[in-house]
């Protein structure tokens, strides 16, 4: 093989790694923020909940005191029945207070529907904190765990960047500016394996006789499809063919 095939090999892997490094440092921020949206969600969720919660808490409240005011009424319309002279008046005392008692049910049953529905709702409140506060710790882990990782991979990536232009000075420069434009043009892949006469950079068939100058030359070929540099490895003997 081309003594400088087997140095774009060795560099192809390198840009490899730095690619993937890339993409997994500029990817985080998204990851945090996905994180971050959907516990916010889970928040809004959750007062919107609360909300609901506490006007219920207020009508019953509202309820409460009208209910008690209306018992007070009862209370001093009975009083005054010792001092009814007419029959007439009396007639009419009573049905003001059942009136009043009338009103003392309504008001009963609207407090008991409101406290079934007081229940239910703060079951809803009690389930969305909770899930508010899951998702909450769910995205804290997922950002220390990509801020921790994220701080990993740029070391990382510097120690790469360095030896790879140490490694990229060996390779000549025509093949090195060959190999950058293809890096370029396909996205981070510009040298590929052949292998029983298909390209594995576009999956293409070429012609059995570069196959054979790809194999056995040691000159420099480029697909006719896609135009990444080929090469050749002897197969492994276990491979399937
Ligand atoms: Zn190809």
């Amino acid at each position: 093989m081309n003594a400088q095939i087997k140095l774009l090999i060795e560099l192809q892997g390198m840009d490899k790694a730095i690619i993937e490094k890339n993409s997994f440092i500029e990817q985080a921020p998204k990851r945090i923020q996905e994180g971050e949206k959907s516990s916010r969600g889970a928040r809004e969720l959750m007062e919107s909940v609360r909300k609901e919660h506490d006007s219920l808490l207020k009508q019953k409240r509202d309820m409460d005191s009208e209910l008690e005011q209306m018992n007070q009424k009862i209370a001093k319309l009975k009083a005054r029945t010792s001092d009814i002279k007419t029959n007439k008046e009396y007639q009419a005392h009573l049905k003001e207070i059942e009136a009043a008692e009338k009103e003392v049910f309504r008001y009963e049953d609207g407090i008991l529907g409101l406290m079934e529905k007081i229940e239910a709702s703060d079951r809803n409140l009690k389930t969305a904190a909770a899930a508010s506060k899951e998702e909450e710790a769910k995205a804290e882990v997922v950002k220390k765990k990509l801020e921790g990782e994220s701080g990993e991979s740029r070391k990382e990536l510097s120690v790469l960047m360095q030896k790879r232009a140490d490694f990229a000075g060996k390779i000549e420069t025509d093949v090195y500016e060959l190999y950058m434009n293809l890096l370029e043009k396909h996205g981070g892949i510009a040298i590929a394996r052949v292998r029983h006469e298909i390209c594995g950079g576009c999956n293409m068939k070429i012609m059995p006789q570069l196959f054979v100058h790809v194999k056995e030359t040691d000159e420099i070929y480029q697909c006719p499809q896609c135009d990444r540099i080929l090469y050749y490895e002897e197969e492994a003997a276990e491979e399937p063919a």
